[in-house]
């Protein structure tokens, strides 16, 4: 019969458990120099080994020969709750609605002495399910705890247990895993099973399982049952409908190359061909992060895994990063009105952007260079604004630009325009080569509306350094609006 790896490697041992660390000392060291509680309360996420450590627990104090805290695995009662057999041994699943009835059987069973072992043990699992009546009812069985019972509670809502019970327990919390950790623990089973695996995909089971450990074996189960013994980023890729990292990555590196048409024709590929485009999209803002992370990060190293990946946009200004991260953001919530592949198509015409931001300090470097720098470039300073611009926008907007009506002031450039005349990116793009502009959108009196949210955006991501130049421009306000 065919076991799932779940079961089969289920951690038999405390020393078997991975990571938890905290968790697991507590409790070998309360088995060994024998200073149990009565209560204890195992709160973390799914999957994290709270069960198990249950059980392990439940093993470690019944077993006949236990070894440094340790349960042997081999005598008769340590089997007995392998198998599932051990009358002392009683799990209930409080979020089935006999769950009050069961805490009622408990308080009338408590008087019994365990039958077979040293301990009587209750596991009562997703404890935050029950109901007042058995909490209630549960409280008064731990206010007068019966000799050689033990309660565990398990709960994945810490918040939703009653203080009162909290109060009788020992609590112990339990983390998510470190990718690491799951990676380690499913490469021993595929040695084991012998399966062929690619440790990228292992990392990919460990990413998509998110910290827990029982989704990322039973996943690594089911992809090598799929893949017939071979575990590998293509077929999990396959078999799931869920992209990998690498090719997550290919995309973001469209997005920031600004290859638009290579970006769109990506989208739509994974989407005809059924991959999860929410799922995607997380990915997507996931790796976003993690480079915005590495590069406002003195240190990254100290936080978080740096690899080539993130190396390669070293010279990727911040801001630009950011604008990426906000436009990639909003795609959910237009995902809202519209359907979600249009609105992340909308996202990739928009990241257009992203190439022209400039660094911030080149931007200051723009509109007010430092005492050092000064002399060196004194020539740079008296270039026309018109030649910079020439120079740093693409002949369409620098041409678009040109035919607007200006007004010049030193080096300040301010155009005047109706809507729609120039494109929002065209404008987002001149304001990125060319800081100290402004663009008054001149407005008839009963076309009144805000601004377009992109342009308010983009407003945002230059705030800092826009401030000056929308305090200079309120005065002359009169005839427009700013932009
Ligand atoms: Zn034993």
């Amino acid at each position: 019969m065919y076991v799932p790896f779940a079961r089969k490697y289920r951690p038999k041992t405390f020393s078997d458990v991975a990571g938890q660390k905290v968790a697991v000392r507590v409790l070998k060291n309360a088995v060994r120099l024998g200073k149990l509680s009565h209560a204890y309360l195992f709160a973390g996420p799914r999957g994290t080994g709270k069960t198990t450590l249950a059980r392990i627990l439940t093993k470690a104090i019944n077993c006949i020969n236990p070894k440094e805290g340790e349960p042997c695995g081999v005598c008769e009662n340590c089997i007995a709750i392998d198998k599932g057999t051990f009358p002392d041994l009683i799990e209930i699943d409080a979020a089935s609605n006999r769950g009050i009835d069961d805490i009622r059987a408990i308080r009338d069973a408590v008087s019994y002495a365990p039958l077979k072992g040293k301990y009587k043990v209750y596991i009562l699992d997703e404890a935050h399910m029950l109901t007042k009546e058995a909490f209630n009812a549960l409280l008064k069985t731990l206010e007068e705890p019966p000799p050689r019972t033990i309660f565990i509670l398990c709960t994945t809502e810490y918040e939703k247990i009653m203080p009162t019970i909290l109060s009788r327990c020992q609590r112990l919390i339990f983390s998510k895993l470190r990718d690491k950790e799951i990676v380690e623990y499913l490469k021993k089973i595929c040695q084991m099973e012998g399966l062929e695996c690619e440790e990228k995909a292992l990392y990919e089971i460990a990413r998509i399982s998110d910290g827990g450990m029982r989704d990322a074996v039973s996943l690594l189960d089911q992809a090598s049952t799929y893949g017939e013994g071979k575990v590998s980023s293509s077929l999990l890729e396959e078999f799931l409908g869920i992209l990998s990292q690498e090719r997550v990555r290919d995309f973001l590196r469209l997005l920031i190359n600004s290859e638009v048409d290579k970006a769109l024709e990506f989208l739509r590929d994974i989407s005809e061909r059924g991959f999860n485009l929410t799922r995607f999209w997380d990915a997507l803002e996931e790796e976003i992060r993690s480079l915005i992370l590495y590069r406002s990060l003195k240190e990254p190293h100290k936080v978080m895994e740096v690899e080539d990946f993130h190396r390669s946009f070293e010279h990727l200004p911040l801001n630009a990063l950011l604008y990426l991260e906000k436009v990639v953001n909003t795609a959910r919530a237009d995902a809202r009105t519209r359907d979600f592949l249009r609105a992340c198509e909308l996202a990739v015409i928009k990241t257009l952007v992203v190439k022209d931001i400039l660094p911030i300090t080149e931007l200051l470097k723009v509109s007010k260079p430092s005492q050092k720098k000064e002399e060196t470039e004194k020539e740079e300073e008296k270039e026309d604004p018109f030649d910079v611009l020439k120079k740093n926008l693409d002949t369409l907007t620098y041409e678009a630009l040109k035919r607007l009506r200006h007004v010049r002031e030193g080096d300040r450039l301010v155009f005047y325009l109706k809507e729609g005349e120039l494109s929002k990116e065209d404008i987002a793009r001149v304001k990125a080569v060319y800081p100290k502009v402004e663009f008054v959108v001149e407005i008839s009196s009963e076309q009144e509306e805000s601004l377009p949210p992109f342009v308010e955006k983009v407003k945002d991501l230059f705030g800092a350094k826009v401030v000056s130049h929308e305090k200079r421009g309120k005065g002359k306000g009169s005839s427009g609006q700013s932009a």
